[in-house]
């Protein structure tokens, strides 16, 4: 019943934030959209703790977690919009997910999952030298973008989805923890 409710929330969430913001690019939408819920939930079990760690993932997704790129939107002058962690970029989606040197251990921890799922050390290589790619595939592996360079299985695109939710899990828990501990 409330995975029901949360899958109807997002995809409506999704299709209107898609008519109106370049920050959706990442996400494909279902077509159709009734009874075909996006891959995330489709992977996501209805265990508390799956549906917290899809929610997180989500909320990346939509812009709607708060990094210091959007605090900043919101808050103008009195937020900046610089990563606390490494100080060294702003704190975009793609920065915290791909490049931030303060996260750069747990990302090598995570990928050699990545690596596993995808079992083809050709594919791993092409996807994880282009960021862009690695961050889409990390977003939503189902993306239509993808398919040029990467044919998945329905059985590696809902290990992937679960693999990205956990790796993002971890991110924005250390990420937390290092900013409590400034
Ligand atoms: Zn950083």
């Amino acid at each position: 019943m409330f995975k029901k409710a949360s899958n109807d929330y997002w995809e409506n969430t999704w299709r209107q934030e898609l008519a109106t913001q370049s920050t959706m690019k990442c996400l494909q939408v279902q077509h159709p959209v009734v009874d075909n819920p996006h891959n995330l939930w489709k992977s996501t079990r209805p265990k508390k703790h799956e549906v917290q760690r899809a929610e997180i993932k989500a909320r990346l997704i939509t812009g709607t977690f708060i990094l210091q790129t959007n605090a900043m939107k919101y808050n103008k002058s009195e937020v900046s919009a610089t990563c606390k962690l490494c100080g060294s970029d702003n704190e975009t989606k793609e920065h915290l997910l791909g490049s931030c040197s303060a996260l750069s251990q747990i990302r090598e921890e995570n990928i050699t999952r990545l690596k596993d799922i995808l079992s083809d050390d050709n594919i791993f290589t092409t996807i994880t030298q282009d960021s862009g790619m690695l961050i889409q595939i990390i977003l939503d592996c189902t993306h239509s973008s993808l398919k040029d360079h990467v044919i998945l299985s329905r059985e590696q695109e809902t290990d992937i989805e679960r693999w990205s939710q956990a790796y993002c899990e971890r991110l924005i828990t250390h990420r937390a923890q290092i900013i409590r501990s400034k």
